[in-house]
């Protein structure tokens, strides 16, 4: 039985990261395709607007709060989830594991050649086998062939590495067409994993600022993450109006 907190009408998972590892493991002996969604502030904000992505969050198996200001907004609301779960740490968190036979993942996402070189980089793991990758820049026609191929390697994850709402809506719409266990969201994890962008220091995740870091890093997202304190200044809105 989930936990569930309700933020903007959203449903996210309170859990804590073994928590989530744990589910995992316990989706993986499913035999449907368990959508795991990611979201932070901004995803949060969009799908405030976007009434196919919060349909989306709600339906789907799993979703966790990736960014510190879900936390933060939980808390604002008097419900509080128990940690941030970053979605590029629960796959981290997968690559750990040590199941009775390998788990067969798939990357899709990603610039021309990221995902090949994320699982080139991740290639050793004792628990995890990389069976296909396929950029996230296919047109429409490509896609049943994708599909097949995903379906023909028995993959156990698909990891989707496409952007949000893009990756969210992608992995909704195929959801009865992929024989996968679980097909997970997981925004720009692939370029951190081949190593093109560097991950947020310690001390700027520890402090709730990896934004802070993206934004120096990359100033064009500016707009983007406008999104964050308009998010909180909602959930303080409708935290005073419905008391
Ligand atoms: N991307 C993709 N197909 C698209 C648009 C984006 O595969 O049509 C990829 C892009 O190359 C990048 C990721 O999606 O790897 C989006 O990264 P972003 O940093 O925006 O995601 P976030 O981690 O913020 O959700």
């Amino acid at each position: 039985m989930r936990k569930c907190v309700r933020i903007l009408d959203v449903n996210v998972d309170d859990l804590t990261m073994d928590g989530a590892i744990d589910s995992i493991v316990k989706l993986l002996k499913d035999d449907k395709n368990n959508i795991i969604c990611t979201p932070n502030a901004e995803i949060m904000m969009t799908s405030y607007k976007d009434d196919e992505l919060r349909f989306i969050l709600n339906e789907s198996s799993m979703v966790i709060p990736d960014g510190c200001g879900v936390v933060l907004a939980s808390k604002i609301l008097g419900v509080p989830l128990k940690e941030r779960v970053a979605g590029y740490d629960l796959v981290q968190g997968i690559f750990k594991l040590k199941l009775d036979r390998k788990i067969r993942m798939f990357l899709l996402g990603g610039a021309p050649l990221v995902a090949k070189r994320a699982a080139e980089r991740y290639a050793n793991l004792e628990g995890v086998e990389f069976v296909g990758y396929y950029d996230g820049y296919f047109t429409e026609e490509e896609e049943p062939g994708i599909i097949d191929r995903i379906n023909e390697l028995d993959v156990d994850i698909l990891l989707v590495g496409m952007g949000a709402p893009k990756q969210e809506k992608w992995m909704y719409k195929n959801k009865d067409k992929l024989k996968v266990k679980i097909s997970m969201g997981v925004g720009g994890s692939f370029d951190i994993m081949a190593g093109e962008v560097k991950r947020a220091p310690k001390f700027f995740r520890d402090n709730g600022l990896e934004w802070f870091y993206r934004l120096c890093k990359q100033p064009t997202r500016l707009k983007r993450m406008l999104k964050l304190p308009r998010f909180i200044l909602l959930v303080i809105y409708k935290r005073l109006v419905n008391g």
